[in-house]
């Protein structure tokens, strides 16, 4: 027997990828300060990262992440089972599990583990079923890989078509899993309808709310609660400390019976080293400036709309999203990465995103809003990108002309 070399086989399949424009590099940020970055020597405006609120680098969030480690160190030196539970573990928990209005939280050392856990500790018989969005975070997909259950998706934001593979599901335990609010394409999930899908079909309704939390609803609840809903209807959901609250992390909320039995048994959770104490005080920190500055989600609000206004002022392709990602359509790959190479000359960075994170000729440019942005850099940026696309088309016009 001939076992395939793995070496040719990833050398054939990077090949492929060069050939396709698929090749990935990472840009190395030697600088930061607020949406500026430094890159290559250059300082750039960004409109690519999560920190929607502005608190990564927020004095009272800093001064809280080093007075924590000047006492306790770098790391949390075991997991929680072991020795790593610190007090600011607990604090962090409770106040995250006080702010959404659920019984418990679980702090995980990231979003990721946290939905590889959350499967992995509910769904582990061949019958039982993950029924899913199909544009769903990829941790979640591969979270029922992991768990062994059987996954099925539906069209994106389709209820009737959750209801319909529920229904048509083998009769083991079923969970019915949503982002909040999508990450790739910024809308938010059909939730009071996709818990009434839920509770019908007894399924179990988990949503991870990465982006929603800190900046969806008045209070920066995130989509569950903006919806009315809270731990009846959703018994399980996910906020993360990486994106709007400018940390590190993420919490699990739920019921005391569910988050006891994931902290006795998800496998992402018992088999590794704690989150720093440190990021845990940081993140607690956060969470209170992004509960009190109401002005950090009332700017968001208004950048969002001059930006929505701007780019149909300017005929680029918005796509129906409310939420501080605001991707423009391109469709064409490698267009769309020129596009990203054209706006990065302008001093602006901005995330091309293409297959396989999103469908074959659906590219797009990602743009992300912060509140630390100011209303003249986000019309700067929509200048650029019009001009971007107007040198584009005027190319494509040659090749076509044949000249
Ligand atoms: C970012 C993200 C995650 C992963 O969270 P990390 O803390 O970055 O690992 C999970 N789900 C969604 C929807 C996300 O956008």
């Amino acid at each position: 027997m001939a076992r395939p070399d793995l070496h040719e086989r990833i050398q054939a399949q990077q090949k492929l990828r060069g050939a396709q424009g698929r090749t990935r590099a990472r840009r190395t940020v030697s600088r930061r300060d607020g949406v500026r970055l430094e890159v290559d020597g250059r300082w750039l405006t960004g409109f690519c990262s999560n920190d929607y609120l502005g608190l990564a680098q927020q004095f009272e969030v800093v001064a809280a992440l080093q007075d924590a480690a000047a006492r306790d160190g770098a790391g949390s030196t075991a997991s929680h089972l072991i020795c790593g539970h610190h007090a600011n573990h607990d604090a962090l928990e409770r106040e995250m599990a006080e702010w959404l209005g659920y019984p418990r939280a679980l702090l995980f050392d990231s979003g990721f583990s946290a939905n590889l856990a959350v499967q992995q500790a509910l769904l582990g018989d061949d019958n039982d079923v993950c029924v899913q969005d199909r544009l769903n975070h990829a941790s979640l997909l591969d979270a029922s890989r992991l768990a062994g259950c059987r996954l099925r998706r539906y069209p994106h934001l389709d209820t009737e078509g959750a209801m319909r593979q529920l229904k048509h599901a083998p009769d083991g335990a079923a969970m019915l899993v949503t982002d909040g609010v999508f990450s790739m394409d910024g809308d938010i999930a059909p939730l009071r309808s996709l818990s009434l899908v839920a509770r019908m079909q007894q399924a179990l309704f988990y949503v991870d709310d990465a982006h929603g939390v800190g900046v969806v609803g008045e209070d920066g609840r995130g989509c569950v609660a903006d919806a009315g809903l809270g731990v009846n209807e959703v018994p399980l959901q996910l906020a993360t400390l990486g994106k709007s609250l400018g940390g590190h992390g993420a919490v699990v909320l739920g019921d005391e019976a569910l988050i006891q039995h994931l902290s006795e048994t998800a496998r992402p959770y018992i088999y590794t080293t704690a989150l720093p104490p440190a990021l845990a005080a940081a993140s607690l920190a956060a969470i209170k400036l992004a509960r009190r500055d109401h002005w950090r989600r009332e700017k968001l609000t208004e950048l969002i709309a001059l930006f929505r206004e701007g780019a149909r002022r300017n005929g680029l392709e918005l796509m129906p999203s409310e939420t501080p990602i605001q991707p423009l359509l391109c469709g064409d790959e490698s267009h769309t990465v020129a596009m990203a190479n054209r706006l990065v000359e302008a001093g602006f960075l901005v995330s091309a995103i293409r297959p396989p994170t999103v469908p074959e000729g659906k590219s797009r440019l990602r743009v992300t809003l912060s509140a630390l942005h100011t209303p003249a850099e986000v019309n700067a940026l929509l200048e650029a990108i019009a001009r971007a696309r107007d040198v584009a088309s005027f190319q494509q016009s040659l090749l076509a002309s044949g000249s």
